[in-house]
């Protein structure tokens, strides 16, 4: 039995599957107009917790990621301008040009932290005939509105919109700036945008309303029931998409479809600085390529995020991370001296599993991982049991189990990161690799069994 907490119902709920041994994921995914920071890759941790926990007891997982390459504006209430044509003059570069620069930046920061890439990543711009349908949809229901800027959801006219959030369509967001415009009332919100009159829009479409754009609420509510099914098990996200995004998103499906758009909503707290949340607004960001500029390991950040557990506070700090970083070290080191993987410690994997199953409690699931390095089972049980545990921690174990100290830890993680060059056909990257290597007193020789590494 797997118990999750849904923030539908605000509390923990044992998992009931829609299809029998599968689920239906949908993890809300990057904005591509700058680099994913260490926030937003905690929450795309979190789900890659969640899925392989899933994976783990044996459902076969369909998970689906956006990739939001229009309409997301600046402000984080819907108004402002959109991120993509900020980042455009910001860049000198076309939108496409920093979707897909951004976007493989987003790709090569899920493989450095061990993050399972979804099984499909559509993007908002190649489904915008799929979002004027569902506009269309909701037209035909009459849940929309037109003001001069654009085509509106009326969210008064549906009974239970506020429901995830817990506040009423008329108070949510009191107090709160909110661009009224035309609006109705203070959270109806644009499913499709107009172009300026008289200026021609860098990202633009036709549609039966006139040229402009989708709202940024659409595309996840389209590209789900497209991919998925509605209702599919579950949706993620970053608690900042409670209120507005996924409140949108549902109503939106409710108002097209008639159906829950998923049954459990699942969101993971902020990753902070200090007081406030890491984002790119407060300019108090690090990213994945900042840890290895500083010589942190990645999958330091992921054992850091591990030990938290996804629906508490985590703040970010050096100290922290050089913590986690030992931790991971230690780990390493004490399962070289491991036999070969033989027979397995099943009490100690029951333990581990409960802890995953009760709503993801990593940080129990990492105390059971040291229980088990101290236990005094077989060596060859406990590399049986440690990796099997790694499919859900993803700390790249395999790497270092039973493999003895000869090659200095050091040496062998640039051979293995070059293994990764090679196998990404970055051939750069892979002599830079080789060079660090022989600097440090150690050749490499390619084999078809792998990369074999000698003292020079
Ligand atoms: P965005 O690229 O802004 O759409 O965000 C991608 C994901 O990161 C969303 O699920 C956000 O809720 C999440 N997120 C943003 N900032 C943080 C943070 N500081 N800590 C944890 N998650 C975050
Ligand atoms: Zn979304």
């Amino acid at each position: 039995m797997i118990f999750l907490y849904n923030t539908l119902s605000r509390k923990k709920e044992e998992l009931k599957p829609i299809h029998e041994g599968k689920i239906g994921l949908y993890s809300c995914g990057p904005t591509v107009y700058w680099f994913a920071h260490l926030g937003n890759m905690r929450s795309f941790l979190f789900t890659d917790i969640l899925r392989r926990t899933l994976e783990l007891n044996g459902y076969e997982v369909k998970q689906v990621m956006n990739i939001t390459d229009v309409g997301h504006l600046t402000g984080d209430t819907d108004e402002g301008e959109d991120k993509m044509l900020v980042a455009m003059q910001r860049d000198g570069k076309t939108a496409l040009e920093i979707a897909e620069f951004y976007t493989s930046a987003f790709m090569r920061d899920l493989e450095r932290l061990n993050i399972k890439p979804a099984n499909l990543f559509p993007k908002a711009t190649a489904h915008i005939q799929d979002q004027i349908e569902m506009i269309v949809a909701l037209e035909k229901n009459g849940f929309t509105y037109r003001t001069s800027d654009g085509i509106y959801f009326d969210t008064s006219k549906l009974a239970d919109y506020g429901r995830l959030s817990g506040q009423k369509s008329q108070d949510k967001l009191a107090g709160a700036r909110v661009e009224m415009g035309e609006k109705r009332h203070t959270t109806d919100f644009a499913l499709w945008k107009f172009s300026p009159v008289g200026s021609k829009r860098e990202m633009e479409w036709d549609s039966p309303w006139g040229k402009g754009f989708p709202g940024w609420h659409i595309e996840c509510s389209a590209m789900s029931a497209k991919y998925l099914d509605v209702p599919f098990d579950i949706h993620t996200g970053g608690i900042d998409h409670i209120a507005v995004h996924h409140e949108n998103e549902i109503a939106q499906t409710r108002g097209a479809l008639g159906v829950l758009e998923a049954n459990v909503w699942m969101h993971n707290e902020f990753l902070t600085v200090g007081d406030g949340k890491m984002s790119k607004s407060l300019g108090n960001l690090y990213t994945v390529e900042d840890l290895i500029a500083k010589g942190y390991d990645p999958l330091a950040f992921r054992y850091l995020v591990l030990g938290a557990h996804y629906r508490s506070k985590l703040n970010f700090t050096f100290e922290a991370l050089e913590g986690a970083q030992n931790a991971l070290k230690k780990l390493r080191d004490a399962v070289r001296s491991w036999d070969s993987p033989q027979g397995s410690c099943k009490e100690i994997e029951e333990r581990f599993v409960a802890a995953l199953n009760d709503d993801l409690n990593t940080p129990q699931a990492l105390a059971i991982v040291w229980e088990l390095l101290d236990c005094d089972e077989a060596s060859g049980a406990k590399a049986k049991t440690i990796l099997w545990m790694d499919r859900v921690l993803g700390l790249r174990l395999d790497e270092y189990v039973g493999r003895s100290l000869d090659v200095p830890v050091e040496v062998q993680k640039l051979v293995d990161e070059r293994e990764r060059a090679r196998a990404d056909k970055d051939w750069t990257l892979s002599d830079t690799l080789r060079k660090r290597v022989e600097e440090l007193g150690f050749s490499i020789e390619d084999t078809d069994m792998g990369s074999k590494v000698k003292k020079m």
